[in-house]
């Protein structure tokens, strides 16, 4: 049998990480979603236990101190963090565990755990991704402007990745990532 892998999946905000992933999962029985544990609030529509385990700043910081995370970072002011046991839990079981974390928890997941696929989502231009970013209605001004100022930074992370997948048509990108999986 072919060991599980651990596959992490980063990119801008913006670059249309949560559409691809969702994506993924729907057309790639092989994957399955490892959920991340947040202090930021809760957009309108997203569920606990669905999107994110939602978690006071203080219950948060607990699980940082028990050693619960595999790796956690502070993203536009909020944390984030991958629970290590529901990770191995998924691996043990032999299934191929997808994580979409920023680019710090990746290289942090890298250090740990070098066999990991690190995937870089690109957008086709940075025009494009502020153009996106503005569009998408769920951040407020303030909010859309962090990330903005954040930008070049992240765009500069790729070189950390295992591979970098450009963006433009969604099909496309998911269809490259499924190779990607399907060719370990
Ligand atoms: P959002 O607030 O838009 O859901 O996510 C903001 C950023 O946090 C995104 O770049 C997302 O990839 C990242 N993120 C989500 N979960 C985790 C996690 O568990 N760990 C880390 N390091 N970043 C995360």
């Amino acid at each position: 049998m072919v060991k599980a892998a651990l596959y992490v999946i980063s990119g801008p905000s913006g670059v249309g990480k949560g559409t691809v992933c969702r994506e993924l999962l729907t057309t790639a029985g092989e994957l399955t979603l490892s959920i991340s544990a947040t202090t930021r609030t809760p957009r309108a529509g997203e569920v606990d236990g669905v999107n994110y385990h939602f978690l006071t700043k203080e219950d948060f910081l607990q699980r940082v101190d028990n050693g619960d995370f595999l790796e956690w970072a502070e993203v536009y002011g909020n944390y984030y963090g991958t629970l290590r046991s529901a990770v191995q839990q998924e691996l043990d079981a032999g299934r191929n565990v997808l994580l979409e974390i920023d680019t710090a928890g990746a290289r942090q997941v890298k250090k740990l755990m070098p066999a990991a696929v690190l995937i870089f989502l690109a957008p086709p231009s940075p025009e494009e991704l502020l153009r996106r970013l503005r569009g998408r209605n769920t951040d407020s001004p303030e909010e859309i402007a962090r990330r903005q100022q954040c930008l070049q930074d992240e765009l500069a992370q790729e070189v950390y990745y295992d591979h970098v997948v450009v963006n433009d048509v969604v099909a496309d990108t998911v269809l490259k990532i499924r190779q990607i999986v399907s060719g370990r």
